[in-house]
């Protein structure tokens, strides 16, 4: 059985000051699920994460990570650094870096294999644009994108990835997929992981992002292949990532 992962993506928001706040809130909430929590900050917080949520039950990770282990590779972060902040995930791929840093499908691939070398857990994030969907497009999309990633990992590697599903179309505009068209992307997303090592696709966690707010969260949360969600701007407001957190 598979553990539900609600993990909240802060993206570029946030200060000391706003950190302390939300995560001393979330905390004090004494929060009792059967599902792992996880917050991925921005990296300069990832010592006041260590400092404030070591020995919680909050887990915390990153947003990106170099594919190179050490370097001149200026303003880059190494995942053997994210790794000495007992930082345990780091969420690669995401649309917005695939937009606006043109990430490629490989690249994704190397960030994900070097944050494994170094015991972090990539969050790889696939999705659609808008005009991908209407194109009939989605599945040989997001298949791609995995299968990108796939091709670097062997076995038992890939069982240990965590997979997004994060339509972008549905990404800060308020729309959600609705839980079936979810579902339907998460299980061509399971069956290629399938393909490939009926193991992993036991394991792999497939969370979906995109819009989940607490009023849509449980009944995305219910479908038999999705397995938790990545948040962003729900998971800036406590009480809102604390109810998404009591529906899963
Ligand atoms: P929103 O929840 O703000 O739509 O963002 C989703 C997302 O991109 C999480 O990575």
């Amino acid at each position: 059985q598979r553990r539900t992962l609600i993990a909240g993506n802060w993206k570029m928001n946030g200060s000391l000051s706003a950190n302390s706040g939300l995560l001393g809130d979330l905390l004090a909430a004494s929060i009792e699920s059967a599902s792992e929590v996880l917050v991925c900050v921005p990296s300069v917080y990832l010592a006041q994460c260590d400092a404030l949520l070591a020995k919680t039950s909050i887990a915390f990770g990153a947003q990106d990570v170099s594919a190179h282990q050490s370097g001149a590779y200026t303003g880059e972060v190494s995942p053997a650094m994210l790794a000495d902040f007992s930082c345990k995930y780091v969420i690669v791929g995401h649309s917005e870096r695939r937009a606006y840093h043109h990430e490629s499908n490989e690249l994704v691939a190397q960030k994900s294999l070097q944050a494994l070398r170094s015991n972090i857990c990539p969050i790889v994030c696939v999705g659609e644009t808008l005009e991908q969907r209407e194109a009939g497009k989605t599945n040989e999309v997001v298949v791609t994108q995995l299968q990108a990633v796939m091709d670097v990992l062997d076995d038992g590697a890939l069982a240990r990835i965590v997979v997004a599903y994060e339509p972008v179309w549905a990404i800060g505009t308020g729309k959600t997929a609705t839980p079936e068209m979810a579902q339907e992307v998460h299980a061509v997303l399971r069956k290629t992981l399938a393909e490939r090592s009926a193991f992993a696709a036991e394991k792999v966690r497939i969370l979906y992002g995109g819009s989940m707010k607490p009023d849509n969260a449980k009944e995305l949360l219910v479908m038999p292949d999705i397995d938790g969600g990545l948040i962003g701007g729900a998971a800036l407001k406590a009480v809102d990532f604390l109810a998404i957190i009591a529906a899963a």
